[in-house]
């Protein structure tokens, strides 16, 4: 028996010196940014059951290690995944079906690209679209439904606006709505009205729902056929996590049996759309946490946009004296759920773009975060923010989930809406990091494109596309690329309560990891936005 025993403990120890060897993958000749406190650079890692075993130098790693699956990266730059902190996933994989009305230089356009469209889908109930922007436009007034309805007089149309806070609609989607032509006033919306009193197609804000609630439901195929197109472009960009900002229950569970059989790997932390039937659910059921879904948060719109004028200032737009938007309900509806969501143990991030809806949030959560929390409480966008709130970030731990691509979108015309020195209260990117340490970076896609380079490019030159403006836009707030790296991997994380698991490459945590074309820390400027990911990984398996 002893004898037995003897042998048996041998092969045991044998059985264990040699699984501790051995790697699922190892990758050497990199340039790996870890991302690690210290911002370590390494050359080689070692992989096994999806997770990082060993991050170190080429000798340690080729040392310690053996793999049947061992890659040369000839010295290719390679950093954790990346994570959006702030995107319409979903939306976005609807969206790709829908006509792409992004970049448009006129009305004009719009339409041929509407007719285009519907040549495509010629049996679709409705025709939808989004990504227009009048600014782009050299006649920058709002459109109307004339020329919708002479060219679509019977198939409903709805298209939006690039933030999605307006839209334009024709009179075929406005007949099966019969609320609207008897609704005047719509609370936190606006429905524009020609001379004679008719609705000119322009809605804003909560007023699109008189109409977008008449669109047909999507078929089970056209959702998962979307969550999946998503998935693979957002894996061509090189994000591994992203976070999505607001989802119905039935969603929620439908990714969560799209990761149980597979076919789902995108990461996503998701923010819950809360109606009483969501919170009712979430109260009875908790927090959902599976190595690809994590459930623990709401998200709440406390105002609409800047450029369509519905985000809430404490004084008037500069370009329109006697308006100042409007916050989306009231503050005590706001109070309301944050004392909600704290008694669930939820996180609670809201939509503010305003100054007014960044101070009334602030202060809502302020009687809700006792000092030195945890909680991890997040105002999205804090796009407008005055000097006397910018404190109140770091005083009760409220992390800021900002989208750099805005700044650079919005920077031609942001001073006509705001005008000096309040645009310089706007985007202040490095003023918010600096008030707690951490920053969570996101682009709002589809508000904005997928690339999480091109936000990487904005966050430290501010600068669009075309380089412009020299020197960087309010360049006092540019980010360094190490801050705006880790904004898009650890801080990103950080704000998902993820840190331990995800955002950087660490002994423990998953093997998510891109590596590109050039050097993102270390090409010119001009180069990033156009800078490739060669391949994506996420849990050691090459997703791209
Ligand atoms: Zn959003």
């Amino acid at each position: 028996m002893k004898k037995i025993l003897i042998a048996l403990l041998g092969a045991l120890i044998l059985s264990s010196c040699a699984k501790d060897k051995s790697a699922d993958l190892i990758i050497h000749n990199a340039q790996v940014y870890t991302v690690n406190e210290n911002f370590d650079v390494a050359t080689a890692f070692a992989v096994r059951d999806g997770k990082f075993i060993a991050v170190g130098s080429d000798e340690e790693i080729l040392a310690d290690y053996e793999s049947a699956n061992v890659i040369n990266l000839d010295g290719a730059p390679l950093y954790p995944g990346f994570i959006d902190g702030h995107a319409h996933f979903y939306r976005y994989g609807l969206g790709l079906k829908n006509a792409n009305l992004v970049g448009t230089k006129s009305f004009e356009e719009i339409l041929e690209i509407l007719q285009d469209h519907r040549k495509e889908y010629p049996n679709d109930p409705w025709i939808l679209g989004g990504g227009w922007d009048q600014n782009d436009w050299e006649n920058k007034e709002f459109p109307t439904k004339d020329k919708l309805n002479e060219i679509f007089p019977d198939v409903p149309v709805l298209i939006t606006r690039v933030d999605g806070h307006a839209a334009l609609t024709n009179s075929a989607a406005m007949n099966q709505s019969e609320l609207f032509f008897k609704t005047q006033e719509v609370n936190g919306g606006k429905i524009y009205f020609d001379k004679n009193g008719d609705p000119t197609g322009l809605l804003v804000d909560n007023a699109i729902q008189l109409i977008s609630r008449y669109i047909p439901e999507q078929t089970q195929t056209d959702r998962i056929d979307a969550l999946l197109k998503a998935q693979k472009n957002c894996f061509a960009v090189g994000l591994t996590t992203i976070v999505d900002a607001g989802l119905d229950v039935n969603t929620i569970n439908l990714i969560d049996s799209l990761n149980q059989t597979g076919d789902l790997k995108m990461r996503l932390y998701v923010m819950v759309t809360p109606t009483q039937e969501s919170i009712d659910y979430f109260k009875a059921k908790g927090k959902i946490k599976t190595d690809y879904l994590n459930v623990r948060s709401f998200k709440v719109y406390g105002d609409g946009a800047l450029g369509s004028r519905g985000a809430n200032l404490i004084a008037d737009y500069s370009d329109d004296p006697g308006n100042s938007g409007f916050l989306l309900q009231t503050p005590e509806f706001y109070d309301e759920l944050a004392r909600t969501f704290k008694d669930m143990g939820f996180q609670m991030n809201t939509h503010a773009i305003g100054d007014s809806t960044s101070k009334t949030i602030l202060d809502i959560y302020s009687r809700y975060l006792p000092e030195g929390n945890d909680l991890r409480w997040k105002v999205e966008h804090a796009q407008i923010v005055s000097l006397e709130d910018l404190p109140k970030f770091g005083q009760f731990n409220i992390i800021p989930s900002v989208q750099p691509t805005h700044a650079t979108s919005d920077m031609y015309w942001a001073g006509d809406r705001l005008g000096e020195p309040r645009v310089k209260t706007a985007y202040t990117f490095k003023d918010l990091l600096d008030q707690n340490g951490n920053i969570a970076l996101g682009s709002d896609f589809p508000v904005e494109d997928i690339n999480p380079l091109f936000g990487f490019h904005s966050a430290v030159a501010r600068q669009d596309a075309e380089n412009w403006p020299e020197g960087g836009w309010q360049a006092e707030n540019k980010l360094s690329r190490e801050e705006a790296l880790r904004g898009m991997t650890i801080w990103a994380a950080y704000s998902n309560f993820e840190e331990k698991e995800r955002g950087s490459i660490e002994i423990g945590k998953f093997a998510d990891f891109v590596v590109t074309e050039k050097d993102i820390m270390t090409a010119a400027e001009s180069e990033l936005r156009n800078t490739k990911v060669t391949t994506t990984y996420v849990a050691g398996k090459r997703v791209y």
